[in-house]
């Protein structure tokens, strides 16, 4: 076995054990659920010494989410394992739900009795259908199985399962608007407080973890924290799906410990820029976070490192665009995204966003002015927070981030 696969945690099994549980708990699955229903009350603590965060792109400390749901009172909580990765260049999760559903399953399950759910909802993107019927399959099997039977002896109880498809929306991802729809309503985010953590699905306090997330329970659960934190290089604990795109030889989903160097994920495993090219910039977590540069090639992939740099981990994609790529063009093509799915609660969001690109498409193609300029870099400064959600926090950050490291380009740019 290489030593990438021996790398690999949550992708070891993808292709190797099928989507069945017997494969599963051949391949050391449910080993991680034992443990657990030996000690339900070690969970958070050992979450916490493991040192795992939200994978989905917070970086939240795991541990603290899950403390706030736990201390709710009540025997209703649900759990909602996000599964709707919208963002351009993010395609991880889909990876782990259609090839391992019961290693997501079984992880849903973990945190279930750490925080005392009673109702755990696969919510996953309505396009990836393999997923979905990889899932609902998956859960038919765990629901039959005797450890199913085990955690309902220990709970006095059975755990209720929903697998179903969200809207589609980008927007919903978003913790407060995955909650709308669950509840049947269009993904229209909510203001805070109250938070999900209090009051969410129906009023009732409700988790939501991302599926990469979830999926590393099992294995901490079995193995421990100390294991799970030497997986990665440095402090950073783990490891991570980081999904390389672009303008590499090799794009592709690579598992590798949390804090590998950006060099190594572009050169060792995208095997380069294309064509011989040079690098011009990677675009890191999808397009709602920031920009490095040749001059941050070094930078090891973890939530602090690139945060240092001015960036963002975020959901672990990184695009690579070569030299020769407009950076005005591709930021324009990004924020039409997020002007398309502004879902338009927020009058500073909708025609904020919109106008925004449109300014970014006026100055890509030569018709824009130096009024125009600082029209944009004025937005930048007032648009921020104006939202119920992060959206336009996020086209702003894409936004800023190019002015800071490509001014020179929107100044040649201009009429
Ligand atoms: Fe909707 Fe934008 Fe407001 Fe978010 S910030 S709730 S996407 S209008």
């Amino acid at each position: 076995m290489s030593q990438y696969e021996l790398n690999q945690v949550l992708l070891r099994r993808e292709g190797k054990v099928g989507a069945d549980l017997d494969g599963w708990l051949a391949a050391g699955g449910g080993e991680g659920l034992l443990a657990a229903l030996h000690d339900p009350a070690g969970l958070i603590p050992l979450i916490r010494d493991a040192g795992l965060r939200g994978l989905g792109g917070s970086g939240f400390p795991t541990y603290r989410k899950w403390e706030f749901v736990a201390r709710q009172p009540g025997p209703v909580k649900y759990l909602i394992c996000n599964g709707n990765e919208d963002e351009p260049g993010t395609f991880k999760d889909r990876i782990l739900l259609e090839k391992t559903p019961h290693q997501v399953i079984e992880g849903a399950v973990i945190a279930a009795l750490a925080c005392g759910i009673s109702h755990i909802v696969f919510y996953i993107n309505p396009e990836l259908t393999g997923c979905l019927s990889a899932m609902r399959r998956a859960v038919e099997q765990w629901e039959l199985s005797e450890l199913n039977g085990v955690v309902t002896a220990l709970r006095g109880a059975p755990i209720e399962y929903r697998v179903m498809a969200s809207s589609g929306h980008y927007i919903g991802g978003e913790e407060t608007a995955a909650i709308e729809s669950v509840e049947g309503r269009f993904p229209f985010p909510r203001g805070k407080p109250p938070y999900p953590a209090e009051s969410g699905v129906h009023g009732r306090p409700t988790l939501i973890n991302n599926i990469e997330t979830l999926c590393n329970l099992p294995h901490i659960a079995r193995h421990g924290a100390d294991w799970y934190r030497g997986l990665g290089h440095g402090d950073a604990a783990g490891t991570k799906i980081y999904c390389l795109s672009g303008d590499v030889l090799s794009p592709g989903a690579y598992e590798l410990p949390m804090g590998t160097p950006l060099s190594e994920l572009i050169e060792d495993y995208g095997h380069g820029v294309l064509m011989g090219k040079e690098l011009k910039a990677v675009f890191t977590g999808g397009p709602s976070n920031t920009i490095l540069t040749p001059k941050d090639i070094d930078v090891p992939l973890d939530f602090d490192s690139v945060a240092a740099r001015r960036s963002s981990l975020g959901t672990g994609a990184m695009i690579v665009v070569s030299e020769g790529t407009g950076i005005v063009k591709r930021v324009a093509e990004y924020v039409s995204f997020f002007a398309a799915s502004s879902c338009g609660q927020c009058p500073p969001c909708k025609t904020g966003t919109y106008y925004i690109a449109m300014l970014l498409n006026k100055i890509d193609t030569g018709e824009g002015t130096r009024t125009d300029l600082e029209s944009l870099q004025n937005l930048c400064k007032i648009l921020p927070g104006s939202g119920r959600c992060h959206l336009v926090d996020g086209a702003v950050k894409v936004v800023e981030s190019s002015l800071y490291h490509f001014m020179n380009e929107y100044t040649q740019a201009l009429r």
